[in-house]
């Protein structure tokens, strides 16, 4: 009865090491799907960024075009004035105001060239980075379905194990499994070990000699005084 027990916990202490070797290779894709979202964040971010500057540019594009129109319109009225003027003070207001609008005339323009040319050069940047984005998210769109293949997988593989751990479990008493599981999650790792020549197979601390016939029978489980694992020797058949 007794040995009966020990297997079954010592079928779940395996089942157990099945469980937390899964779920370590699973913990492991989450940085990796993690990374994979950061990239493609990053390469969206930065061609809404563009995206943004062009639409700035193209806004000051359209009103420096109106100046620029505007100021042409001055600059003729202007000439026709001083064209048509008869008398000479006329003529040097006009000439004044030919002046006036054509150096404004020429300065909007300026600053109309270079924002052309921001224009031209950020729709280049535009169009590298959406291929660069296009790439990325083919890219991933692989790497991705990969991830979540191997996740799937693992996912079903813990399933299985977690059904064996509950067959083994159900052959062990409450109180026994209890004291189990306190201490595999407390060292993270096996919990029931096995006695070597009388001294513990974790810590190495040597079993008191009045202890030792009771060890002797077989099958009997009992805590290390020390490390406190359960330990166990297995009945000599
Ligand atoms: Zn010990």
């Amino acid at each position: 009865m007794v040995n009966a027990e020990l297997d079954a916990l010592l079928a779940l202490q395996a089942s157990d090491g099945v469980i937390r070797e899964i779920e370590g290779r699973r913990a492991a894709l989450s940085p990796r799907l993690a990374l994979l979202d950061v990239t493609q964040k990053r390469t969206v971010e930065e061609v809404g960024r563009i995206e943004s500057s062009l639409e700035r540019e193209l806004t000051r594009q359209r009103l420096l075009d109106a100046r620029i129109a505007d100021l042409r319109s001055t600059h003729d009225r202007a000439a026709g004035a001083l064209a048509a003027a008869e008398r000479i003070s006329d003529a040097a207001a006009a000439a004044s105001q030919v002046e006036v609008a054509r150096r404004a005339l020429a300065e909007t323009e300026s600053e109309a060239h270079g924002v052309s040319r921001r224009v031209a050069d950020l729709r280049t940047a535009l169009a590298a980075h959406r291929e660069v984005l296009a790439q990325v998210s083919q890219d991933q769109g692989d790497a991705r379905s990969e991830l979540e293949r191997q996740r799937a997988l693992l996912d079903a593989e813990l399933a299985t194990a977690r059904m064996h751990r509950q067959l083994s479990a159900s052959t062990v008493s409450a109180d026994l499994l209890g004291k189990y599981e306190r201490i595999a999650l407390r060292r993270r790792s096996d919990a029931v070990i096995e006695l070597r020549d009388f001294s513990c197979g974790a810590c190495d601390t040597a079993i008191p000699l009045q202890r030792r016939p009771f060890m002797m029978a077989g099958g009997r489980i009992e805590l290390c005084e020390a490390c406190g694992v359960l330990l166990y020797r297995k009945a000599r058949e």
